[in-house]
């Protein structure tokens, strides 16, 4: 890379299953390092492997990248229409003697390998075809084309994270490029890729580790630039075990509808595996600023779902209100059968909102609390709220509607009519307070209960609270 040549990285997912915690994370960490350094970050998605490759999950990847809002520049690549470059290349390598055709058999490479397993040998290509004539092959055989590696000295992956991770190449065989039917292996189709690109820097999981040694023994064979590498500590589970299924909610998908904000998310996943002091809560703009390869951490990072509720609590409290608002009506528009806020409803969500969202730490939290607010009519009483709403506050109830009847409907002179009914019974306020917020809300916490008698209007509150009084 010429010094004033910005970064190129690049994100490239398989298409086989859903953007998963581990993928997004290397997609921010790449997006970020984009960002922060004013070059490109671009999306190749990697469907060379056509039996598991599906067009669902190619959508699953896009759409789980846009919702956490990590853009990419220019066209999606897809690898797979791209064969017919990386067969040139592999052509191009044969001409010039740097890879080779092997005409060995698959029952013939079953023997070599069963041959080495007996011998206690590590199972490698033994390099058979490497010098010999392809014209001693029948003709019309099939072949595969191997890179002619070199056999002595060293591969040395300088990682950014690792340090430099050093291979015997004795360790490593000829890997095949182009496979029998003239297809070309995944090794080659990410070198030609990422060349082709432009691509300056890579940074993915470090089970790419290996595959890093064998890809720069192709693009050393091309003479092409190497890219910096920056392979990434695994994240591991809250119990410190690698990351499996059994530890639940692995796509991405998963933590939009439990109602975790997409700025949550970044945050989140920034801090498995990066780190800026003892910071923990680093909104997007300012991890974009701050963002280096240096401060990756070289040990596996633990999923802390505590930690993943604190951070949704701080942004939706710093969020705004009615932003907030269309988040609940994007909430409710994805439940079966989909449900739609009106207009009214959408005013009472923000009205409430500076208060409802100090206490949520979901999206889906934020909304269950604001339910009395989007649906209208009776509530259904939870459990306390039932306990709640015995004789006497039902009496109380009754009563306070008498006494506001013909009150103007605002919160400050409700409250007042509230507390002279209390004082003329020798309650405390709360005690009226509790029974109409029963009624109003079905619940026993809510927001200021006389702000939302004023948000929800007089003919809809009178009509929760009548059902609920005597
Ligand atoms: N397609 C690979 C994967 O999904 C990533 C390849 C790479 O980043 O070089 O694991």
């Amino acid at each position: 890379m010429t010094e004033n040549q910005k970064p190129v990285l690049r994100f490239a997912p398989s298409p086989t299953g859903m953007l998963h915690i581990g993928g997004a994370r290397t997609a921010l960490f790449n997006w970020l390092y984009a960002r922060h350094t004013g070059g490109k970050f671009l999306l190749r998605i990697e469907d060379t492997d056509r039996e598991r490759s599906t067009p669902e999950a190619v959508g699953a990847i896009l759409n789980g990248m846009t919702w956490l809002g990590l853009n990419w520049d220019g066209e999606t690549v897809y690898q797979f229409a791209r064969a017919g470059r990386h067969r040139a290349v592999a052509e191009q390598l044969l001409s010039e003697g740097k890879a080779y055709r092997c005409y060995a058999t698959a029952p013939e490479l079953e023997e070599m390998r069963a041959a080495l397993r007996a011998a206690g040998k590590p199972i490698r290509y033994d390099g058979r075809w490497r010098d010999r004539d392809p014209r001693e092959a029948l003709p019309g055989a099939p072949f595969v084309v191997r890179l002619r590696a070199r056999q002595t000295g060293e591969t040395v992956v300088r990682d950014a994270v690792q340090g430099d991770v050093r291979f015997a190449n004795e360790q490593l065989d000829d890997m095949v490029l182009l496979r029998s039917d003239g297809n070309p292996t995944y090794m080659l189709a990410v070198v030609v890729d990422d060349y082709d690109m432009g691509v300056t820097h890579i940074i993915r999981g470090d089970d790419h580790l290996n595959n890093a040694a064998r890809q720069l023994q192709i693009i050393q064979a091309l003479n092409w630039p190497e890219p910096v590498y920056a392979h990434l500590p695994l994240i591991h589970g809250p119990d410190g075990a690698k990351l499996s299924k059994r530890h639940g909610a692995l796509a991405v998908e998963a933590y939009r509808d439990m109602g975790y904000l997409p700025e949550t998310m970044r945050n989140y996943l920034l801090r498995l595996g990066w780190s800026h002091g003892n910071d923990e809560i680093i909104p997007t703009a300012q991890a974009v600023e701050w963002f280096n390869l240096e401060s990756i951490g070289k040990s596996p990072a633990r999923l802390d779902f505590k930690k993943l509720d604190n951070l949704n609590a701080h942004y939706i409290r710093a969020m705004d209100d009615a932003a907030l608002a269309d988040e609940i009506a994007a909430l409710i528009g994805r439940e079966t059968p989909p449900r739609a806020l009106s207009d009214k409803a959408h005013a009472r969500l923000i009205a409430a909102m500076p208060s409802l969202k100090e206490r949520a730490k979901t999206l889906v939290e934020l909304a269950g609390s604001a339910e009395f607010l989007y649906t209208d009519g009776p509530r259904a009483l939870d459990d306390a709220a039932q306990k709640v709403l015995n004789d006497e506050a039902r009496r109380l109830n009754g009563r306070f509607l008498a006494a506001t009847a013909e009150l103007a409907w605002q919160a400050a002179a409700l409250e007042e009519a509230a507390r002279s009914l209390a004082d003329a019974n020798g309650l405390k306020l709360g005690q009226i307070a509790q029974p109409l917020r029963a009624a109003l809300t079905g619940r026993t916490t809510s927001p200021p209960i006389f702000a939302m008698l004023e948000v929800l209007g007089r003919d809809e509150s009178r009509l929760r609270i009548k059902v609920h009084s005597a």
